[in-house]
């Protein structure tokens, strides 16, 4: 800012690599001390005076500063340089003792707590009684007798709890500071923010040290927070929240009710066109949405602080699309400022507006969407009770940075005072939270662990509400949710708003630019629909065990328990009809596209009843004198003699097919004959077999030469060529080391991630998430799921290995993926990179992918 011309109080910044040192090796850099003074002398000579001076005092603050935005999870100390001496050289040059008194008394809480370590809940205590005392209803109402008396009441308590006196040398408090800004890098709401927000821990904070400027010098002074568009929204125009005669940490922090950055237009007019030009600036500069801090001192405008702005998933595609039309940037950067996580959010349901009946509380729209849950007032309990699955809304008068784990474990936060530039607001937009900020007409007790509305209603811990964050309204009970304007969009093209034409020009962008094809994992004809709606290009995985459900276990228990061929060929028969008409559905819905139809996959147990139940239920009949039914008997004797200890690494996959006599035959033909009867029909029918749970070649070869020949024998019976290509998951280890002799016989390979995951981290997928992977994530083992996010370096050069090999033994080798990592934006970049050929997820995550693939090529 300084470099464009803008009017920045005079600093220095020390490094982030200063902070990395004094963090691995627990002493500052050599020469550090040196260069701070060598720094702080050039200041002295640009301002005139020296730090701390008795008659006028330099001030300076001191502020973190990381790579990545990190909203108030690392510490700011401000006021630097007052001591006993220089607080009356303040009083006297500033023409103002009660300002004096309050910056001094504003330096000791902040030093006290930062660098001190002193419980902050202390010095809010002290102040909060002297407020009962003094009968004020804020801050502004105390005199500067009265904060005299604080800054005497706050060394008390720093020299009670710390066992030190608040040091008066003004270099000791320079020093000091900087070196508790370092440490505040580790900070437990610090690490867990990053660990949120995927920032790597080991790139340290730069620390800048600034001449203070006043906004508490008056009422023509103040500070304000400001965006050069709505972050919530996207729409043009300065945003921000004002506060008259206050220092910064007080908007954000909503101790006061901020007034709209508009108000500042009346109030000083100067300052508010110099600060719009001055937006205009640096928006232009940085060709992005700006957040900037600002202070008017006296009259006269300073710009403390900008980065680009942490904004909600609307405004991040209208924004995007708005720069592009403006020519600012291209499609493909346009396409980098949105995100797939983003999309995600956008198609989430919406408060059904014909359901909400009266509103209990409005306030700010600060973070929006919608959520369902129990109020809760600290955030101990958000944590605890969502730990349990309960989905809560997280209450408070103010959040603070410690209210982090709260924040993250709860559904939305509703916060009784700050507006959109607060705490809450800045890190619910930034984590995609529900927030709404500010609600007045609430008051919040978070003591007794309610709050009251205008009219009366209490509303205690437990409660359900329901969280309207982009109309800024809660409402009692559970609101039902209908489709948000952005899935009305994919699902049918309707163009309701801006925000959904923005996704539209980003989705059409991120196809016109992607390499990689995305299918859905779908097994009904509905799911197929949308999917293809979604913009799929085929199915990439059609798990047919979902297949044998419902009503059809009936038929599947037949052919578990069958004795003699004859009966389990009786029940096949069964099954085939039903089988033929599933794969008929898939193949209409995604007529012309690619269906790839899994074998049988799960163990044959999954399709029993539960052992023990079954056991009680039977001994029961037994003991009272009865009989029990036949066939209970028979299927308690199969579900016994099925019994595995690892069902996950037993009879399952490509094992059942090859020892289940009939069972490839029956799925392989009623796939044929659905082929036939679409081909017939003048469709376009595109099916393709997969064999799960390959482990060697020879397991494939065995299946295919049986898909062949029931293939041949259908092609045979009805006239008509039936040509599927046949290929394989690769899902254990084992299958990818090998993958050059498996691609003999495999015309594709599909990635399959969730199997691959847990056979070669040794992790069972349906214990673990539960069992220790929170604790896995505290102790940075990794820092997100596996199961989630594609770990690259094992699971990832298992992959890698198996599309060398397999492509350098088979030229032409389709590949692609069909785990859960096939939606996961991450991931999609990583098989992006390996050149796979395609991505299949979930209907609901084709969009996501889609937009994440054409992300992945810039
Ligand atoms: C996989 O293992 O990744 C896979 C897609 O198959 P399933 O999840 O059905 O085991
Ligand atoms: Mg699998």
């Amino acid at each position: 800012m300084s470099r464009l011309g803008l009017p920045v109080p005079p600093g220095f910044t020390v490094s982030t690599e200063a902070c990395r040192t004094f963090l691995t090796t627990g002493e500052e850099p050599a020469g550090l001390s040196a260069e701070i003074s060598r720094y702080l002398s050039a200041l002295e000579t640009t301002t005139g005076r020296l730090l701390g001076q008795p008659d006028d005092p330099l001030l300076v603050s001191v502020r973190s500063g990381a790579r990545f935005s990190m909203p108030g999870m690392m510490e700011t100390v401000l006021d630097i340089g007052l001591n006993d001496e220089s607080v009356l050289g303040l009083a006297k040059v500033s023409g103002s003792e009660r300002f004096a008194w309050d910056s001094y008394r504003r330096l000791v809480q902040m030093y006290g707590t930062t660098v001190m370590g002193v419980d902050p809940a202390l010095f809010d205590e002290a102040m909060t009684l002297l407020k009962a005392a003094r009968d004020a209803s804020d801050d502004l109402r105390l005199d500067a007798g009265d904060l005299a008396w604080l800054v005497e009441t706050y060394k008390r308590l720093i020299r009670d709890e710390a066992g030190r006196d608040f040091p008066q040398s003004p270099a000791e408090q320079l020093h000091e500071a900087i070196l508790a800004v370092f440490r505040s890098w580790n900070a437990e709401r610090a690490r867990l923010y990053r660990r949120r927000e995927h920032i790597p821990d080991d790139l340290g904070t730069a620390v800048t040290v600034q001449r203070m400027v006043f906004g508490n010098l008056g009422p023509d002074s103040g500070s304000g927070v400001a965006f050069t568009r709505d972050p919530a929204t996207g729409r043009p125009g300065l945003y921000g929240d004002y506060l008259p005669n206050a220092q910064g940490e007080d908007v954000v922090s909503g101790v006061r009710d901020a007034v709209a950055l508009a108000e500042l237009e009346h109030l000083d007019p100067v300052s508010y066109r110099r600060l719009r030009d001055h937006a205009q600036t640096l928006e232009r500069h940085y060709r992005d949405l700006c957040d900037i801090e600002f202070t008017i001192e006296r009259g006269t405008l300073w710009m403390l602080q900008t980065r680009v702005g942490k904004r909600t998933a609307e405004a991040a595609f209208a924004i995007a699309a708005e720069l592009v039309e403006e020519g600012l940037i291209s499609a493909d950067e346009g396409l980098a400022r949105v995100s797939g996580d983003g999309l995600a959010r956008l198609m989430f349901p919406r408060f059904d507006s014909a359901a909400t009946g009266e509103p209990l509380a409005h306030g700010v729209p600060a973070s929006p969407g919608a959520a369902v849950g129990a109020a809760v007032f600290d955030s101990a309990e958000a944590v605890r009770r969502a730990a349990t699955g309960e989905k809560v809304v997280l209450v408070r008068e103010e959040t603070t940075p410690d209210d982090l784990p709260g924040m993250v474990a709860a559904q939305a936060v509703l916060t009784g005072r700050g507006g959109k530039t607060s705490h809450a607001a800045v890190v619910a937009r930034g984590m995609g939270k529900v927030c709404v900020c500010g609600a007045q007409d609430i008051a919040v007790n978070g003591g007794a662990r309610r709050f009251t509305t205008r009219d009366g209603t209490v509303i205690e811990e437990g409660t359900v509400v329901s969280v309207d964050g982009s109309a800024g309204v809660v409402y009692l009970g559970p609101v039902p949710l209908v489709a948000s304007a952005a899935m009305r969009y994919l699902e049918s093209g309707e163009q309701a708003d801006s925000v959904v034409c923005a996704v539209g020009r980003a989705l059409d962008h991120a196809d016109a630019v992607r390499r990689l094809e995305v299918r859905a994992n779908a097994d009904t004809p509905e799911d197929a629909a949308r999917a293809r709606r979604f913009g799929a290009q085929g199915i990439g995985l059609c798990r047919t065990e979902h297949m044998f459900l419902g009503e059809r276990r009936k038929l599947v228990e037949d052919m578990i328990v069958a004795r003699t061929d004859t009966d389990r060929d009786q029940a096949l028969a069964a099954l085939l009809p039903l089988q033929r008409k599933d794969f008929t559905g898939l193949l209409r819905a995604m007529d012309g596209l690619p269906v790839t139809i899994r074998l049988l996959d799960p163990p044959l147990h999954e399709f029993l009843p539960e052992r023990t139940g079954l056991a009680v239920r039977i001994a029961a009949i037994e003991a009272a004198g009865g009989q029990p039914e036949p066939h209970d008997v028979e299927l308690l004797d199969a579900v016994n003699r099925m019994h595995e200890e690892n069902p996950m690494l037993g009879l399952r996959g490509v094992r059942l097919g090859l020892v289940v006599p009939g069972l490839v035959t029956m799925q392989v033909r009623a796939i044929a004959e659905a082929v036939v009867e679409r081909t017939r029909a003048g469709g376009s029918p595109q099916a393709e077999i997969m064999v799960p749970l390959v482990g060697a070649v020879e397991e494939l070869r065995l299946a295919h030469e049986e898909v062949t020949r029931v293939l041949a024998e259908v092609g045979g019976e009805t006239g008509v060529t039936v040509r599927c290509p046949v290929g394989t998951m690769i899902e254990l280890p084992r299958a990818a080391l090998t993958a050059g002799r498996i691609a003999e016989e495999a015309e594709f390979f599909s990635f399959g991630t969730n199997d691959l995951t847990q056979t070669t981290w040794g992790f069972s997928r349906d214990d673990v998430e539960a069992a220790f992977f929170s604790a896995y994530l505290d102790k940075g083992v990794f820092a997100a799921s596996p199961f989630e996010t594609l770990d690259r370096e094992g699971v990832g050069r298992l992959v890698r290995i198996a599309v060398e090999e397999g492509r350098a033994a088979h030229p032409g080798l389709e590949t692609g993926v069909c785990g859960e990592h096939g939606g996961d934006p991450e991931s999609i970049h990583f098989f992006h990179a390996t050149g796979l050929d395609y991505v299949s997820c979930s209907p609901f995550r084709v969009p996501v992918a889609r937009l994440e693939a054409g992300r992945a090529t810039l």
